[in-house]
């Protein structure tokens, strides 16, 4: 009587995952199918599936399946760039689990110098005494006097802004670029999205 995508389960305990069709005789028990997504965070908008006052990156996606999704970390209101929506919670939680420690790189730009003793701060590490934790050794690619390549390894509340506050350097604008192995697609305009794609997928697992 039982099927697994398809295939007679003559077993008694078998274990399914959450997107495997399983199928009773001519009930369908469960049929989900795994979605998972990356988009191009404009300004202006929250990373969260429900807000009150603000447009949130689900309403963009504008499909009826969207509030099923989870988002793998967040952005600020006003940072842009990549984000990672999924309901497949085995992909949100690879790329947001602390112990892998993936790098994010954000582009920014400040309101004073990237100077050396900045870059050098955060190449060590620097101490966040509301966490009681140190941040990982970040990596800094100098673009400009006033704007720079940032690489982190956490994503702590305001991380990037919190950092440059420390020097008084004031952050005026934040765009992620990658995430663990994904990177944002040129192709999508701020607000666009699309699915990850099978080499994507196989990358985060
Ligand atoms: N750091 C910040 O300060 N803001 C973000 O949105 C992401 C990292």
């Amino acid at each position: 009587m039982v099927r697994v995508n398809g295939v007679v389960c003559p077993e008694g305990a078998f274990q399914v995952g959450p997107f495997d069709r399983v199928e009773c005789g001519s009930e369908v028990l469960q049929a989900r199918v795994a979605r998972s997504l990356m988009l191009h965070k404009p300004l202006g908008v929250v990373s969260a599936t429900s807000d009150l006052e603000h447009r949130t990156v689900v309403d963009l996606i504008g499909e009826p399946w969207a509030t099923e999704l989870h988002l793998a970390g967040r952005l600020d209101r006003f940072t842009s760039g990549l984000l990672i929506l999924s309901n497949d919670s085995s992909l949100t939680e690879a790329l947001t689990e602390p112990g892998r420690k993936l790098g994010k790189r954000y582009r920014v730009t400040c309101d004073g110098d990237v100077t050396p003793e900045i870059v050098v701060a955060f190449e060590k590490g620097i101490w966040f005494a509301k966490e009681q934790v140190a941040t990982q050794p970040a990596q800094v690619e100098l673009l400009s006097g006033r704007q720079c390549l940032l690489t982190i390894y956490e994503g702590k509340h305001h991380q990037v802004k919190r950092m440059f506050a420390r020097f008084d350097v004031k952050v005026t604008a934040l765009h992620r670029e990658t995430m663990g192995p994904l990177s944002l697609d040129p192709a999508l305009q701020p607000g666009e999205w699309r699915m990850l794609t099978a080499d994507e997928l196989q990358l985060c697992s």
